[in-house]
């Protein structure tokens, strides 16, 4: 053991960043600046929300949908990573992930445009698709630079919250910090140690609205050693019309948010970045289709699905692996 670790005692920070908040508990010693360590965490989620948040008017994802069609827009550093890891999953997904659904996202009112959460008209989802589709974005210098065609506007809201989470990790071990928990908006990125020795454990979420149902479920803790997990799920941000459910996640198929969509997919993965767009990726191909992808690509996955009224789960091997036995 480190002579310093024996004075190493946890502390717990928070704050708010992307419309919703983060966490961190770390390995602090008394002489650590726990005011500093705040402000530093917040800079870090300060900078991606400057860069890739729709909300705010003047971030190089609004300046990239403002721009005009045929020129290149420079990238930061930050975003050139978060955009690689969005198109490296689009392609592997087969496109179930895909950065440009913005106009989509809007259309069906869960983006920045203020568009009320409702079916929208078809022809308004024909006209949305046809600015949509990865496969158009054409980057140069090394990925520094995009080309704005001219009508494409990015969504990064099913990736950022993931990189936030690796950001400040990076953030907080290149300051010296041995161990810490980092969590934003529920995904999260863990390096180091407890106190005690022992890796950092987290409950694997579930479906908060659906109590009666949640005591059928045996409470799921994963064990995280330098690993990360993201969850995407229909808890918050959805609306129901007509019997029907419509989540935010969009099947880049058809223009319409997925159809039964799994309660909770979690993902377990080295960064929160790829967790976080996995989790996507896979809520979009369905429990079925996405288990078995899974499986075939070697991803930790946990799907919690209703079946008849009631939640099932269904998990990988690989996932079922990090587990903590109860
Ligand atoms: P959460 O973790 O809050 O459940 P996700 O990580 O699944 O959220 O991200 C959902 C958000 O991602 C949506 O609000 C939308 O902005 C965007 N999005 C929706 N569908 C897709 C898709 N198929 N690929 C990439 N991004 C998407
Ligand atoms: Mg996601």
């Amino acid at each position: 053991m480190q002579p310093t670790a024996a004075a190493a005692d946890l502390a717990t920070l928070g704050g708010q960043t992307m419309g919703t908040t983060w966490s961190v508990r770390l390995l602090a010693h008394a002489r650590d600046d726990l005011h500093a360590i705040h402000a530093g965490i917040q800079a870090q989620l300060d900078r991606v929300v400057a860069q890739m948040s729709t909300w705010e008017a003047h971030s190089d994802i609004s300046r990239y949908r403002d721009a005009a069609a045929g020129s290149w827009i420079a990238l930061p550093p930050e975003f050139a990573t978060v955009l690689d890891c969005a198109l490296e999953v689009a392609a592997a997904s087969d496109g179930a992930f895909d950065p440009t659904l913005g106009p989509l996202v809007d259309l069906w009112g869960f983006g920045s445009a203020g568009t009320p959460r409702r079916v929208p008209a078809e022809a308004g989802i024909a006209q949305a698709r046809e600015c949509c589709g990865w496969q158009r974005l054409q980057r140069r210098a090394n990925g520094r630079e995009l080309l704005q065609p001219g009508g494409l506007r990015l969504d990064l809201s099913a990736i950022a919250k993931g990189y936030g989470a690796d950001l400040v990790a990076a953030h907080l071990r290149a300051g010296g910090i041995g161990a810490a928990l980092v969590e934003v908006g529920g995904e999260i990125h863990a390096f180091g140690r407890k106190p005690d020795g022992t890796p950092w454990r987290v409950l694997v979420e579930s479906a908060a609205d659906e109590q009666a149902d949640l005591e059928a479920m045996p409470p799921r803790v994963l064990q995280l050693e330098d690993a990360a997990v993201a969850t995407s799920g229909d808890r918050w941000h959805r609306f129901e019309q007509d019997g029907r459910r419509y989540a935010h996640t969009i099947d880049p198929r058809t223009g319409i948010p997925v159809a039964d969509a799994a309660v909770a997919v979690t993902v377990v993965a080295t960064d929160a970045m790829h967790a976080d767009a996995w989790a996507t990726a896979l809520t979009v191909m369905g429990a079925q289709a996405g288990l078995e992808f899974a499986r075939n690509h070697d991803l930790a996955a946990r799907f919690v699905i209703r079946e008849a009224g009631r939640l099932r789960e269904a998990m990988t091997d690989a996932f079922a692996a990090r587990l903590v036995q109860a």
